[in-house]
């Protein structure tokens, strides 16, 4: 049975041209980057060049990015980094819907003495710019938040705020992993100190990703070693990895127009069709303000997770809700925090498309997705009585 992948936030297909990037530096080219001997050095060469395309799908320099190991390792670098260089400093802020990755840093921060203010989105899924304004003081080290929700792919206006924040000696991080290679990330003309993004969500490799540390910015290690990313991050490169990265970022930048007009169109043929079909089902986040390639649409009355494993007999690979998340009936923090009803949090699935999907399989999601909804209600308590039920109010 074919595959009709559509859970591209969770994880995206390393592109044919990344493989054959990185296969060479498995077998022939297996030197280490530190060596003095030009086995070695050809390998670090190599890299460089993956640091500078990286730098242009960026809008950065190449002394600025530093690779990682994921868009995690990332984001708690950033988050250390940026208390640990102003220690005097002990409020930090970031949003309700972060990834995991971000908000049980900030969890864990707020156990061991930070004050930490979690700003709220409302129920589109916007961020209350205005509080996060409202909540600043000078005892604040860090706002960190993320450029795009990786559920609902709404995304926060970073530029506006980095200008607003640039200036009063507060480290702005921004966990981009959703954001690369979907939308265009301009660091010349956005005031972000940090950014954090990760291969494996943009037709790279998994296991690398990359920490971009504007210059001038106060930098605290988290790996300490050897003196590899001028001593930023201890370790040996993922030397085929960030090669495969480097390959993934050109294709971005070359991709990038496709996302943003085919990708989107079959994003919204998929989103407008489902919703005319099925009852009760409506979009969860701001439609004007999304990623092109993700929808988290409310079946209301079923639960995801059984909607997933009928989805799936047809090859039909979605989410329920954030990767790392799902596997917990508990619904998602995110669609929580924008106050979506609990019968309709608990039946939301995130389509996430790229540009290796196509009309005939969006075609076959129309298809198959009305009959599994209908049978779904039709068994549970909550589908019978959801006959005589007004939809939710949102
Ligand atoms: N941040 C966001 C917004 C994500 O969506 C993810 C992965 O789902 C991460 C961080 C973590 O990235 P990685 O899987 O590379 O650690």
């Amino acid at each position: 049975m074919a595959v009709i992948y559509m859970d591209n936030n969770a994880t995206t297909r390393v592109a044919p041209e990344v493989v054959e990037a990185m296969l060479p530096y498995f077998s022939e080219h297996y030197g280490n980057p530190s060596s003095m001997h030009s086995f070695g050095g050809e390998v670090a060469q190599k890299i460089t060049e993956a640091r500078e395309k990286i730098a242009a799908l960026l809008g950065a320099k190449p002394n600025e990015i530093i690779f990682t190991s994921c868009g995690t390792e990332s984001d708690s670098t950033a988050i250390h980094a940026a208390i640990r260089s102003n220690p005097e400093k002990t409020h930090i802020i970031t949003s309700r819907v972060e990834h995991p990755a971000v908000k049980n840093r900030f969890e864990r921060l707020s156990k061991q003495g930070y004050r930490v203010t979690f700003v709220p989105v409302d129920h589109q899924g916007r961020l209350d710019v205005d509080y996060l304004f409202d909540h600043l003081t000078p005892d604040t080290a860090l706002v960190s938040l993320m450029w795009a929700n990786n559920e609902t792919g709404v995304i926060f206006p970073i530029g506006e705020i980095a200008k607003k924040l640039s200036g009063r000696g507060i480290v702005f991080h921004t966990d981009a992993v959703q954001a690369v290679g979907k939308i265009p990330i301009n660091m010349d003309e956005t005031p972000v100190d940090m950014l954090s993004l990760s291969g494996h969500k943009l037709h790279g490799p998994k296991g690398v990703g990359v920490l971009y540390v504007r210059k001038g910015t106060k930098f605290t290690p988290f790996l300490l070693g050897g003196h590899q990313e001028r001593g930023r991050r201890g370790g040996t490169e993922n030397v085929a990895s960030i090669i495969g990265l480097g390959r993934a970022a050109e294709l971005a930048g070359d991709m990038m127009a496709g996302e943003n007009t085919r990708v989107r169109r079959l994003r919204d043929r998929l989103e407008t069709e489902l919703i005319a079909r099925i009852p009760n089902a409506f979009v969860n986040g701001d439609p004007a303000h999304r990623l092109p390639n993700t929808t988290s649409i409310a079946f209301e009355f079923v639960e995801g997770e059984s909607i997933l494993l009928m989805m799936n007999q047809y090859g039909i690979c979605a989410s329920s809700g954030s990767a790392c998340t799902s596997g917990s009936l508990e619904p998602s923090h995110v669609l929580r925090a924008m106050g979506v009803p609990f019968t309709a949090a608990h039946g939301s699935i995130r389509f996430s498309l790229s540009t290796y999907n196509v009309a005939s399989e969006v075609d076959l999601v129309i298809e198959k997705l009305p009959p599994i909804i209908e049978r779904l209600r039709s068994m549970s308590p909550f589908g019978r009585q959801s006959a005589g039920c007004a939809p939710a109010q949102r």
